[in-house]
């Protein structure tokens, strides 16, 4: 691989980055991370394409250009992912958000909307496997008034997890544990984006620097997603909803499980690729005496 020419303009900059096999939109968000700009100014860097590109960031520059080139995410060499509308902090512990799974925001916001019209109450709400915070963060951040807490098994994710609660200001509960093993009380709504991926899915190549207990639930991708559905009605509010996001082949399966758990209004909802990506369930009543 080629080094930076010094001295270098902006446009050089880019251009070299580029030649490194780094695309073009990638090629400006390293550059601005290497100025200490935000990745919102990239029209800031059309405009100062001539300015120098300060030889003392080249080398930083040029170690962050060759981690893209050879693969790694974006989001891993920045330390940051948008995520419905904010900035999160990622890491190599956590998964990097996907646009996929605000589907799964919209549908619990969606359901939290006509459940505060029947009940003036606070809804609250559980976070599954949290990860990077993505899913309860931007629930808390849109509904400041929701009772949100948030599990994971990953003491090194939940670190990240408080990082982004701290520097976004949202009082979000976190929870070490395995799923709602730890967990007590009802919720008006769970909602979990879990491990989905089997353990024998060519796509695992592609996701090799992703954390791979927060990808693979088992041989067939349905491990964690059964464990969540067989413990979630004992952890439900009469008319709370379980919402799961799953892979892109396992929706009429995991309609089954919510099914056969005995939950009602079974349901599946697109992602933005048209994929079925996200189903869901409601408890018509509690199944038990305890509510604790
Ligand atoms: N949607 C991710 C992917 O296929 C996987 C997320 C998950 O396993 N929960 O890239």
């Amino acid at each position: 691989m080629g080094t930076l020419k010094v001295p270098s303009t902006i446009a050089q900059g880019l251009a070299w980055a580029q030649a490194q096999g780094v695309d073009r939109l990638d090629a400006q968000l390293l550059v601005l991370h290497a100025l200490g700009r935000p990745e919102r100014e990239r029209a800031w860097l059309l405009v100062h394409d001539t300015d120098t590109l300060p030889e003392a960031l080249h080398a930083a520059l040029q170690a962050t250009v060759w981690r893209r080139a050879q693969g790694e995410p974006l989001a891993y060499i920045t330390g940051h992912r948008e995520f419905y509308g904010l900035d999160l902090r990622v890491n190599t512990h956590v998964l990097i958000p996907r646009p996929d799974t605000e589907t799964l925001v919209d549908w619990a916001l969606e359901v939290l909307t006509s459940m505060a019209a029947a009940n003036p109450l606070p809804a609250r709400v559980l976070d599954l496997g949290t990860g990077s915070g993505a899913i309860a963060l931007a629930l808390k951040h849109t509904r400041p008034e929701l009772q949100v807490s948030a599990v994971d098994f990953s003491t090194d994710a939940l670190t990240v997890a408080r990082a982004n609660a701290q520097q976004l200001r949202l009082d979000v509960g976190l929870i070490q544990g395995n799923w709602l093993a730890g967990v007590a009380g009802r919720f008006n709504v769970i909602v979990s984006n879990p491990p989905y991926i089997a353990a024998t899915d060519h796509h695992l190549s592609a996701l090799a620097h992703e954390p791979i207990h927060a990808l693979v639930g088992g041989t067939n991708g349905m491990d964690d997603i059964r464990t969540i559905i067989t413990q979630a009605p004992a952890h439900l509010l009469s008319g709370g909803w379980l919402l799961l996001e799953h892979g892109y082949d396992q929706a009429a399966a995991v309609r089954s499980l919510l099914t056969a758990a005995g939950l009602q209004d079974v349901q599946s909802r697109r992602d933005l690729g048209g994929i079925e990506r996200c189903s869901g369930a409601f408890l018509a009543q509690t199944l038990s005496v305890a509510n604790s």
